[in-house]
């Protein structure tokens, strides 16, 4: 093995008898005549292992030692001690300073060479073994990333937003914190399976991409944008002003209706999308009243609601100004289809008005 060591001595005659021996046996071998060249040696090109000596005149072996040992850069190389001092006091001190081994002089040459050995071994395991826990840790970040990743879209799956929205949930009811709302957008596109009829499941796939495009385009990085399912997405909005929801409601059916999709083949289509949303806490008052899966369900009805309303609009379902009885609660965490289309709700609506009474009638059985 060719090992890159330094070794450190005052002495002339010590010097030229271990590098002799360290190169007769293969090794490559430096030297420095004192503490301060032995550290500008190192600085300059780390050596795998050093042999240093301990009485030296300007800069002793325990400070070259201690020195090497406090930089991040240097820490890991082997420090072997090699010294005439025979007091276990110094073998001691030599350990305490981070040295790992200690010859003492007058050195045996077999010694020398299987401890230098050993060491470099050592050494090179070490260093082995923390080259395959970085890759074991990169590959995991990358497995935990996969798992919270649709594939098609990029975006955010299911997985990632039943992991976070618990702790997003705390905080939008922490009245110190007090950051706002959680806006729930239920989205999904419209009459996508005559797309995948009439233009093929590979351009329908095109379609999804770009819709995660613009869905992007909308929200903020720090909003959770998740494909829910199929063509069907949820957003959620986080720590913003309930008063927003329209907004951002008609930015996103603005963005698929008012700008045509471009294959890579030319074609040209346009696609809509329905949007239902709610707010998360649902009512003010009782924060607590309605969980977030409730609130997801009712951006879900609003959703369907805004289907049968014609389409290419969107509805959003919230608490009425003069608030929620206790029983209309209980109701909504009961059966929020059924409360929301009974007219106990706030409905807001970009479809015309007619198109949301009959959208919101209860249906007879
Ligand atoms: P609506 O307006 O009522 O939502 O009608 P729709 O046709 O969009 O709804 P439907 O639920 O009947 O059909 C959804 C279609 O979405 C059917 C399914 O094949 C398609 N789909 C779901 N996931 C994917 C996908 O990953 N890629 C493609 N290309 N199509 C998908
Ligand atoms: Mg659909
Ligand atoms: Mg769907």
């Amino acid at each position: 093995m060719s090992g890159d060591i330094l070794v450190v001595d005052d002495n002339p005659n010590n010097l030229a008898v271990l590098v002799g021996l360290l190169r007769s046996s293969g090794y490559q071998a430096r030297v420095a005549n004192s503490g301060r060249g032995a550290m500008g040696a190192i600085r300059a090109r780390a050596p795998e292992l050093v042999l240093l000596d301990i009485n030296m005149p300007d800069l002793d072996g325990y400070e070259v030692c201690r020195a090497l040992k406090a930089d991040p850069g240097t820490r890991s190389i082997p420090i072997l001690f090699i010294s005439a001092l025979d007091d276990p006091i110094d073998k001691v001190k030599a350990f305490a300073a981070g040295g790992v081994d200690y010859i003492q002089k007058p050195f045996q040459a077999e010694e020398v060479l299987a401890r230098v050995e050993s060491h470099l071994k050592i050494r090179r395991l070490q260093q082995q073994l923390e080259a395959h826990a970085a890759r074991l840790e990169e590959a995991l970040a990358t497995l935990a990333e996969v798992a919270v990743t649709d594939p098609l879209t990029g975006l955010r799956n299911r997985r990632y937003l039943i992991e976070r929205i618990d702790d997003d949930v705390a905080l939008s009811l922490d009245p110190r914190a007090n950051p706002g709302d959680l806006l729930f957008f239920m989205i999904d596109l419209d009459h996508f399976k005559a797309v995948n009829d009439r233009y093929g499941h590979a351009a329908g796939d095109m379609v999804l991409v770009e819709f995660a495009r613009r869905l992007r385009r909308v929200f903020r990085a720090s909003d959770h944008i998740v494909r829910w399912g199929g063509e069907e997405f949820l957003v959620v909005v986080r720590f913003e002003s309930r008063a927003r929801a329209e907004d951002l409601a008609e930015r996103v059916r603005a963005a698929l209706a008012h700008e045509q999709i471009d294959l890579p083949d030319g074609t040209q289509l346009t696609s809509t999308c329905s949007i239902g949303f709610a707010s998360f806490p649902f009512a003010a008052g009782y924060p607590a009243a309605l969980r977030w899966q409730d609130v997801l369900e009712l951006a879900d009805v609003a959703l369907y609601a805004a289907k049968r309303a014609g389409r290419n609009c969107w509805m959003g379902l919230s608490a009425p100004a003069g608030g929620l009885s206790e029983e209309a609660l209980g109701a909504l965490r009961a059966d929020p289809a059924e409360v929301a289309l009974h007219g106990a709700l706030q409905v807001s609506s970009s479809a015309e008005p007619e198109r949301v009474r009959e959208a919101l009638a209860p249906r007879r059985a």
